[in-house]
């Protein structure tokens, strides 16, 4: 029956009542924690692979409520699309990130680029390519320093706006990269249909890489396809030494990951581009 869905009893159980009820508590502290200054920005350095020297970071959010102490983006970036926060609070995470580029460019030096993750919720806001533009505006950083990371998830809804203003954010200068390449459902057409500068390649096909040699096989192949697209092939969730050595003969351009360091607080990422090589 299509249509009997919205007005039947729906029979849960207790860990859904318990799920449900833990999304409106952590929705319910969520509301308040952008005017509450709650949410810090952590930087996870990218190395470029053949000079050894830190490229740029990746802006990643962080949570530390009163209520519920430090709560993973995992936990809360779902709930804030559902609810729609995300639209405010990946606003703030854009100008913020660009604020800290900003920075580091008039400290150290203008090459370095900032990775900014943006939910599909705000590539369908109206605004959103003006809001880009005003927040590299706004802090004095070039279009190609900034990188929009986007997952497949864009290929849900209303795909033909979505692209549409990536190929505006394109042609205005901007970097666009698709994240977590290869995790899930990623299909190889998708490297087609968008506007793309950047491939980032899912820790799920780092992991197995030096045990398994088909693993070798298959981020070869990767690197070599999203180079024939003239894309930048950054690797994911590099946590050991042996897996970079395999990524150098693969000719993959970034690596980020543990291995060069966890995602840090400002003072500290400013500090890393005073280590050895990064001068
Ligand atoms: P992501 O964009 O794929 O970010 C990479 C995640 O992997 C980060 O988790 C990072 O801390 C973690 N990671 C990096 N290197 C390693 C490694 O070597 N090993 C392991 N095990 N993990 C590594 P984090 O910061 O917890 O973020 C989780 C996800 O939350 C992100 O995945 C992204 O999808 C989302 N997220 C984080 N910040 C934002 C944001 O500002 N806006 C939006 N829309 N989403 C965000
Ligand atoms: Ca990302
Ligand atoms: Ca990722
Ligand atoms: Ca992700």
């Amino acid at each position: 029956a299509k249509d009997s869905g919205k007005n039947r009893y729906v029979v849960y159980d207790k860990t859904m009542h318990t799920e449900f009820n833990e999304r409106l508590h952590l929705e319910k502290h969520l509301r308040g924690a952008l005017e509450n200054k709650e949410f810090e920005l952590f930087y996870q350095p990218q190395v470029d692979i053949a000079g050894g020297q830190i490229s740029g970071f990746e802006a990643l959010i962080r949570w530390n409520s009163p209520e519920l102490g430090f709560v993973s983006p995992l936990a809360f970036i779902r709930i804030a699309e559902d609810s729609r926060l995300i639209v405010p609070i990946g606003e703030w995470v854009l100008r913020e990130a660009c604020r800290f580029l900003g920075d580091v460019q008039a400290k150290k030096s203008c090459t370095y680029k900032i990775s900014v993750n943006i939910s599909v919720i705000q590539l369908l806001q109206d605004d959103f390519v003006e809001i880009v533009l005003d927040a590299a505006q706004e802090s004095r950083i070039e279009p190609g320093c900034l990188e929009l990371e986007i997952t497949e998830s864009v290929f849900m809804e209303s795909y033909e706006r979505i692209v549409g203003k990536l190929e505006r954010l394109k042609a205005e200068g901007f970097r666009i990269a698709l994240d977590d390449f290869g995790k899930g459902y990623s299909s190889l057409s998708y490297l087609q249909q968008l506007p793309l500068s950047t491939l980032k390649v899912d820790k799920a096909f780092i992991d197995p890489l030096t045990e398994d040699a088909y693993s070798q096989t298959f981020i070869r192949t990767i690197v070599a396809l999203g180079h024939d697209m003239g894309l930048e092939v950054v690797a994911e969730g590099v946590e050991r030494s042996s897996q970079l050595e395999i990524l150098e003969h693969t000719g993959c351009d970034k690596v980020q990951g543990y291995l060069i360091s966890r995602p840090v607080p400002e003072k500290h990422a400013l500090e890393l581009l005073n280590g050895p090589g990064n001068g």
